[in-house]
């Protein structure tokens, strides 16, 4: 088969199913080979994984990963391009390929369907759904190695922010509870079909294995992450007493006891330093 990333065998394939871009469900198809290898290249496939792609689109990346792994699932909402994977994806016989929205599928059903015991996901995400794909994976306990995924940049620099930077918030620390994360590479919207307004990043998130917290503190730690953050212009001191509903004497004994200064603002913690104050607000509250 030709490749589905060349113009003018992307345009005929189109023309011919009488499809047109729905911008509604973020499509903007990939047009460069190179970056496609060099996403499924950052994912480390091995020919025994099972890989879940989340919206395939024409099929472009989908027969990459069907080379290079085991299985691959490939979820898709628009209704009019699966006859065109149909097409795309007729000779790739490890593509099992699912017609439905990624927010509400049950992927454990997946998983057992198949006798999986674990997957990876890689995709060039549609950037209206971004946060609540990637959370909605990570939030639900799946036996989940790995996440790969092209998404805008400015989320791409949030997720792996360092302490200290406008770009570090509650999604860096909610991203860094579950996960190890990478900037993989910067990809220009040059590479797409349309050309979205901004530009991209493939980010590398390693799934940590294990419980980190227990179920009370990890409560206490999100608590805290997303009241310390609400106001991320004030200090700690203000911030947790408004969003916590405490008076600033048991914020000042919270931050004692974590030991950390109450002149400071939530994005210069460290991942220990949330993971203290958790701690400390679980002793004062509970
Ligand atoms: N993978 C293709 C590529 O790289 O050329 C297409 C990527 S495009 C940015 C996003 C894809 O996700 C589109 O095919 C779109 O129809 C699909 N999509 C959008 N919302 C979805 C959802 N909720 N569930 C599954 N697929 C979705």
């Amino acid at each position: 088969m030709e490749r589905l990333t060349s113009p003018r065998v992307m345009e005929a394939l189109l023309k011919k199913h009488g499809f047109t871009m729905n911008k509604r469900f973020g499509q903007n198809f990939l047009t460069d080979e190179n970056i496609v290898r060099k996403i499924v290249d950052a994912a480390h496939i091995q020919p025994t994984d099972v890989v879940l792609e989340i919206g395939p689109g024409i099929g472009t990346m989908t027969r990459e990963l069907c080379d290079r792994a085991q299985t691959v699932l490939a979820v898709e909402i628009d209704d009019k391009l699966i006859p065109i994977l149909k097409e795309t994806l007729a000779d790739k016989d490890n593509c099992r390929l699912i017609h439905g929205d990624i927010l509400e599928l049950d992927m454990v059903e997946e998983l057992k369907k198949i006798d999986a015991s674990s997957f990876k996901v890689v995709a060039n995400l549609p950037y209206y759904i971004t946060t609540p794909i990637i959370m909605g994976l990570l939030e639900k306990d799946l036996p989940l190695e790995s996440i790969t995924v092209m998404i805008q940049k400015e989320v791409a620099q949030r997720i792996t922010a360092s302490p200290g930077g406008k770009d570090y918030g509650a999604l860096t620390v909610a991203c860094g509870y579950y996960t190890r994360s990478e900037l993989a590479f910067i990809v220009p919207a040059t590479v797409f079909y349309p050309r979205p307004k901004v530009d991209s990043a493939v980010i590398h998130l390693e799934v940590l294995s294990g419980e980190r917290m227990g179920n009370k503190e990890k409560k206490a730690f999100f608590t805290v992450v997303k009241a310390a953050f609400g106001n991320r212009r004030k200090t700690l001191l203000n911030s947790l007493s408004n969003n916590l509903s405490l008076e600033k004497e048991e914020v000042r004994q919270l931050l004692q006891l974590a030991g950390v200064e109450e002149g400071r603002r939530a994005e210069t913690l460290s991942f220990e330093e949330f993971h203290s104050l958790a701690m400390a607000y679980g002793q004062i509250t509970w």
